[in-house]
């Protein structure tokens, strides 16, 4: 009788479960007490919000909001007192919601305004609510009513603050959520999405038609493109006024839940390990793509600390030391402090904010990291 050859070959634990083990063994250690239930959420139903889309003509909203769900948005913690220390304000301005945010090394420098787009809606079923959106529907023109992601991946391009006629980069765009909260801002002078990912790339250009029409989509206004990110600040430096860093991560949830094109399938050990230096290569280039004045935020779905603040520090160090680039790190605290009724935050990171999975608010995880280049 001949053995079966896959019995000899077949991985002893299937990269799900390598996952849990790694997670195990590293977050246990990062999150302490916390770890347990963070676990439990990660390892459960993820919960979704449904990014409006202003350019169709479905009555997405009033649908949606007749089913129960909120603008998280909008709908902020109304005991949101910014704390005193940190010189920040929360005051409604007309529509828009203004934040003002004290730089974590500002010497006695101005409070910068971050203002949140009155454009960009995200509607969720509220906290323990656990009830599945339906899929979006188009309207005549075949422009879906909304878009399901990740409702805290909304976060990144909020913070991101961009403003009427700002050019901006999305270095990592696909499959496209963020690119398109960022078009719902309606602001955007000129936006450049990239992907090294050629089918991603064809995927990200898919979503974007299905979302925006056409005449948004010209060469004036838009360009797609499939570059190694890590070689954009050799082509374009001092470009952008934003620039979002969203990097190829662990993926989490992912990992946890999903055996295919799992970053912790054996073949994958070294793609992973190298994860940190791709992403600290990918945020410099962020970095020297935005222009001086410019605003750059990385982000990651990860909860990792070697993906996110050590990134984060070897980025600017690098920037510093090698290019010469000075930059701040803004405080985002008076920022997410205001949708701590919709997630759940990590309390006083060093660099940076981090929405924490959540059984009630199962949401994340998203790290989140602003700069602002200085020089
Ligand atoms: N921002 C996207 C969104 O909201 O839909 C998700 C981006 S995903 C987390 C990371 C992306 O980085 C992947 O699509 C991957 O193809 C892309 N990527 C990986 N290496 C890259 C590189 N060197 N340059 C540019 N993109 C890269």
């Amino acid at each position: 009788r001949v053995k079966e050859k896959w019995a000899a070959t077949r991985a002893k634990y299937p990269p799900t479960t390598l996952a849990l083990q790694h997670f195990d063994a590293t977050y246990g250690v990062q999150l302490g007490q916390q770890w347990p239930s963070v676990r439990v959420a990660l390892l459960s139903e993820r919960k979704y919000g449904a990014l409006f889309n202003n350019f169709s003509h479905d009555a997405a909203l009033a649908d949606l909001e007749a089913l129960g769900c909120r603008d998280f948005i909008r709908d902020i913690d109304a005991e949101a007192q910014p704390c005193p220390e940190q010189e920040s304000k929360v005051v409604a301005e007309g529509e828009s919601i203004c934040v003002s945010m004290k730089k974590s090394d500002a010497d006695g420098q101005q409070l910068s305004p971050l203002q949140l787009s009155p454009h960009i809606k995200c509607l969720v079923f509220p906290r323990g609510d656990i009830t599945r959106f339906k899929p979006a529907k188009p309207d005549m023109l075949g422009l879906l009513g909304y878009y399901l992601m990740d409702a805290a991946s909304v976060l990144p391009c909020l913070a991101l603050n961009v403003q009427e006629g700002h050019n901006v980069l999305d270095l990592c765009a696909a499959p496209g959520g963020k690119s398109l909260a960022l078009l719902q801002s309606q602001c955007i002078g000129f936006l450049c999405v990239n992907d090294s990912s050629v089918s991603r790339t064809t995927r990200l250009k898919k979503v974007l038609h299905s979302y925006v029409p056409k005449q948004l989509l010209t060469d004036e206004k838009l360009r797609v493109t499939s570059f190694d990110g890590t070689k954009w600040g050799e082509i374009e430096r001092n470009t952008f006024d934003r620039v979002l860093v969203d990097v190829p991560c662990t993926t989490d949830r992912h990992s946890l839940m999903e055996d295919d094109n799992n970053i912790f399938s054996k073949i994958r050990t070294g793609e992973r390990r190298k994860l940190p230096q791709l992403q600290a290569e990918l945020l410099l280039a962020g970095i020297q793509a935005a222009c001086p004045g410019g605003e750059i935020v990385y982000s990651t779905c990860t909860l990792s600390q070697n993906q996110n603040m050590s990134v984060v520090e070897q980025a600017v160090h690098s920037a510093r030391e090698n290019h010469g680039i000075h930059l701040q790190v803004v405080d985002l605290q008076p920022f997410t402090h205001m949708f701590r009724k919709t997630f759940n935050f990590a309390p006083d990171l060093p660099v940076g904010e981090m929405v924490i999975p959540h059984l009630t608010a199962n949401f994340g995880p998203i790290y989140m990291c602003k700069l602002r280049r200085l020089t």
